[in-house]
């Protein structure tokens, strides 16, 4: 069964302005380097629908999200921008961005577990990782990922599942949401000291966290990963597995200094695929989270999709 790539054109009109690394462009380099490979064309591309707020409801607060969607609606209708913090800007383009998002994994996660795919890949923005139940951090508005798995257990009814989240920053908005909930397992590694600063001291006793010193390269990475994350997720069993997939960690890029290359993305992807072949079904929805060097983006991205659709 086939790989599903979700994205939406309203993911490109989010732009937090000229210089932003979080950039629209990021998508069409994934894209443009995908049809290159030959790799688009192996893919089912599906179109992300708008989520349903009762889902982002989920994993936020219900003051937060009705403040977020009157303050987006409104810079929506008035055509201006506006800044959430000293990261995090909105223009006209974002409430619908930050809706396909968060639909996207959503919907790829029915689509995965109604079987339609074997695994889904979302190339979406904005980012999710760093927005805690209630504020908005780090390039992120809605926290796709959280959302997507508090519906597999929430609305489909899934008992257990896990988050691996390998971007190079901490996850401090997923491990703010899901610390304590003990039907999900997330496994993390990320540069410290960098931004948010936070993760050296999990929140929770269902957080593997991993603070990894800055140019650390890859292979002592895979041996912690195999060393630290392997054993719990083997142990936890998820019936479904969530990636926050940040390719930042890459060598190439600026906004960390992690050593990752492409060959460390295709391996964790593999170690991640085994664990859901295993307990799963092969169940695995991801979603773009940072990666700002283009081209490295671009080709991290092919790396990880090669090995979720086994090409
Ligand atoms: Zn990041």
């Amino acid at each position: 069964m086939p790989t599903a790539f979700y994205t939406h054109p309203d993911c490109h009109a989010h732009d937090m302005g000229a210089g932003h690394p979080e950039c629209p462009q990021r998508l069409d380099a994934i894209h443009d380097h995908l049809i290159a490979q030959g790799l688009d064309a192996a893919l089912v591309h599906r179109e992300a629908p708008l989520v349903d707020l009762r889902d982002v409801g989920l994993a936020h607060t219900t003051s937060y999200v009705a403040e977020l969607k009157s303050r987006l609606e409104q810079i929506a209708a008035g055509g201006q921008t506006a800044a959430f913090d000293p990261d995090t800007s909105a223009n006209p383009g974002t409430w619908k961005a930050a809706q396909r998002a968060a639909g996207a994994a959503v919907a790829a996660t029915d689509a995965v577990i109604d079987g339609e795919v074997d695994n889904a890949f979302c190339s979406i923005r904005p980012p999710g990782h760093h927005a805690t139940r209630d504020e908005t951090m780090g390039f992120c508005f809605f926290n796709n990922i959280a959302i997507a798995a508090r519906h597999a257990l929430d609305v489909r009814g899934l008992k257990r599942v896990a988050i691996v989240d390998f971007d190079v920053h901490h996850g401090n908005g997923t491990e703010d949401i899901v610390a304590g909930d003990d039907r999900i397992l997330m496994v993390s590694f990320f540069q410290h000291p960098l931004y948010p600063y936070s993760g050296g001291v999990p929140k929770g006793d269902n957080m593997i966290n991993l603070p990894i010193p800055p140019y650390t390269r890859g292979m002592e990475i895979r041996e912690l990963v195999e060393a630290m994350w392997m054993p719990r997720l083997e142990e936890f069993r998820p019936q479904m597995v969530f990636i926050s997939a940040g390719f930042d960690a890459h060598r190439e890029d600026d906004l960390g200094q992690l050593g990752l290359v492409e060959a460390d993305y295709e391996w964790i992807t593999m170690r991640v695929k085994d664990i859901a072949d295993r307990h799963a079904q092969g169940r695995i929805v991801s979603c773009l989270e940072g990666g700002y060097a283009l081209s490295a983006l671009a080709r991290s991205v092919a790396a990880h999709l090669r090995v979720l659709a086994e090409i």
